[in-house]
């Protein structure tokens, strides 16, 4: 797999869908030695099941441990520690994990109750984890959603999770986007699973999912957080931590150069979530009509971006959605299904990114 290639599966079967990712992208030839040790490092920031839209589904890891317990690797951790107000131990009850541990035999690491070495981490001592530097190869399995201090988490923050929690503490003190980025010039990022199956609209502990119903395959960290900018309506400006860490060297930025690979179709996978309350609100402008999860999930984040800007109160009209408006005409239109509408973003599915620049024109 090239550092510029994005797998990408549409879907509703987090299981299946990971080991769609992991065999397009040959993990195990990027892996070789069937005895190396493997670490599986999840986001349980808090001890809340992951339809709450904070973590890491269990099926997509249990999809993981599968597909490398078929291709003959046994020697598996999952390696996390939740945020400081949290127990990690309890997320991995809450969160399933304790059920992975039962059927697959996978030990379970908390990082918050292990040793730890300090670092130089390109001008920035950082302490980390002695459990996630000693694996020979680490898949980072973030989930797409917000953060309400850095508008989006991924891949990169993820390794959050392998630092102890005094130094959690002192990256808050450090404003954050500057510690994340060096982190990550040590902290291992050998290949990356994205959860984007129903992340949180705005906060890394949940309570508004929005289902996008898609898994992404990557092995450049910075390249995967640009890439989910685009997918939740950011520019790279909005979240500093990512050009800090194609700056120390940790990857590309640069999403027009991406590969992307896309081994299924958005469409089938339609939109089934009851929505809370902020994204209920969101929603009162739009006219769905059989949209897909993913189509639907982009349209809520970009709503959401325009929200935050004073943009949105100025969108007069009803914006149409979904596969019901196939052959009708009408004004403004999301997606590919609403080609014959006078106004429409292409795609299936369009980003945020681009629905923004799209609604836009039409204020
Ligand atoms: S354009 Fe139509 S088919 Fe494609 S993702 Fe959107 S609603 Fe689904």
């Amino acid at each position: 797999m090239d550092k510029k290639d994005l797998i990408i599966v549409y879907g509703k079967d987090p299981k299946e869908m990971a080991k769609q990712v992991l065999a397009a992208s040959k993990i195990e030839e990027m892996i070789g030695d069937k005895n190396r040790k493997i670490g599986l490092k999840p986001n349980l920031v808090v001890a809340r099941p992951a339809e709450g839209g904070a973590t890491t589904h269990p099926k997509m890891v249990a999809g993981a441990i599968e597909y490398l317990l078929e291709k003959g690797f046994k020697n598996l951790a999952v390696i996390e520690g939740s945020w400081v107000g949290d127990r990690t131990s309890e997320a991995f009850q809450a969160c399933g994990y304790k059920d992975l541990h039962k059927k697959y035999g996978i030990e379970l690491i908390d990082t918050q109750k292990d040793s730890y070495k300090l670092y130089d981490c390109k001008g920035v001592d950082i302490n980390i984890c002695d459990s996630a530097m000693e694996v020979d190869f680490m898949i980072n399995m973030p989930v797409l959603k917000g953060h309400c201090q850095t508008n989006v988490t991924c891949a990169l923050k993820n390794n959050k999770g392998v630092i102890p929690n005094k130094e959690k503490r002192k990256f808050h003190t450090m404003g954050l986007h500057k510690p994340i980025a060096h982190l990550n010039v040590i902290a291992k990022n050998d290949f990356i699973l994205v959860d984007g199956i129903c992340g949180d609209l705005n906060f890394e502990e949940g309570g508004n999912p929005v289902p996008m119903n898609r898994i992404i395959g990557a092995t450049d960290p910075v390249l995967c957080d640009a890439y989910i900018c685009d997918l939740m309506g950011y520019s790279l400006e909005d979240v500093p931590y990512i050009k800090f860490a194609e700056s120390l060297g940790v990857g590309n930025a640069d999403t027009s150069s991406a590969n992307l690979i896309e081994l299924n179709e958005a469409k089938g996978f339609e939109k089934t979530f009851s929505p809370g309350r902020k994204v209920e609100r969101l929603s009162s402008l739009v006219i769905e009509n059989d949209a897909c999860s993913a189509c639907y999930g982009s349209l809520i984040h970009a709503l959401d971006r325009l929200d935050e800007t004073g943009e949105l109160r100025k969108i007069k009209k009803k914006i149409s959605i979904g596969q019901g408006f196939k052959g009708k005409t009408g004004d403004i239109g999301i997606g590919i299904c609403t080609k014959e509408f006078d106004n429409y973003v292409n795609g299936c599915p369009p980003k945020a990114i681009e629905i923004i620049e799209f609604l836009r024109k039409q204020i």
